[in-house]
């Protein structure tokens, strides 16, 4: 159970935006900022006043937003030191490995890098809500831009050992490409299979896929599989090591 109200949409094409509201403080937070306005539509309709922005990495979808929200609400905009000379109006700058409070929860900052080098993500711990920005989707996980297969991994990997009943929101909504891409590599896969069928009819009836769980992820994300020694056998992999593995995955996504 948690205090907070969580309120996802679509912005772009594809972004998710995301808000975070405690209804007895009113503070609330967005989770990037992809499109100023659609955010703001979403804050009056629910009638809340933001006071917090938290940037995950310094992609123009995701910093699109900040300076007309931080003009508006005269938010606090938290984002990556690594980050903090491509990202406008921040505020404070986050290492990784730190927490920062967030209405009486404590927020722990993991660094993910990879997709960008600087890139952070949120996790509630108390809450067990994670906020991965464009390190892990459903089913699947970020380009990697700027770091190396190994950092990528590195990262994920850190997602991997959070407690399995975490609520994971993601950055994007690529959950039908992921899925058809996971049953390729892993057509044998009962759970994969099933939860294929779900994302189509979630799809088809125009409905998010997200949030997903840990627990579901950790059987049916093929970058979250491998040391999975069928999986492995179905890449004719296995005898290699679990970062050649999940570089493996990622070179066939690349290459999808
Ligand atoms: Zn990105």
């Amino acid at each position: 159970m948690t205090k907070f109200e969580i309120h996802q949409f679509i912005c772009r094409t594809d972004n998710y935006g995301v808000l975070i509201s405690d209804k007895n403080t009113g503070l609330t937070m967005s989770v990037d900022a992809p499109d100023a306005m659609k955010i703001d539509e979403e804050l009056e309709k629910k009638k809340l006043n933001l006071t917090h922005l938290l940037i995950t990495h310094k992609h123009q979808d995701h910093i699109d937003g900040i300076e007309y929200l931080k003009k508006k609400y005269n938010c606090t905009v938290l984002g990556p030191e690594l980050e903090k000379d491509q990202i406008p109006q921040l505020d404070i700058t986050l290492i990784g490995d730190e927490y920062i409070d967030f209405s009486g929860s404590p927020i722990k900052i993991i660094e993910t890098p990879g997709h960008t080098l600087g890139h952070i993500i949120f996790f509630f711990e108390r809450e067990k809500i994670l906020f991965a920005g464009d390190t892990l989707f459903l089913m699947g996980c970020g380009r990697v831009f700027e770091g190396t297969h190994e950092q990528m991994f590195e990262s994920v990997k850190k997602i991997r050992e959070l407690p399995a009943d975490t609520v994971i929101y993601c950055g994007h909504e690529y959950s039908m490409a992921n899925a058809k891409f996971a049953l390729s590599i892993y057509p044998n896969n009962k759970n994969i299979k099933n939860r294929y069928e779900y994302i189509q009819k979630t799809v088809s009836e125009k409905k998010y896929c997200l949030p997903t769980t840990l627990e579901v992820e950790l059987n049916t994300n093929p970058f979250l599989l491998y040391d999975d020694p069928v999986f492995k056998n179905e890449l004719g992999k296995i005898k290699s090591t679990d970062l050649e593995v999940f570089s493996e995955t990622r070179t066939r996504k690349d290459n999808f």
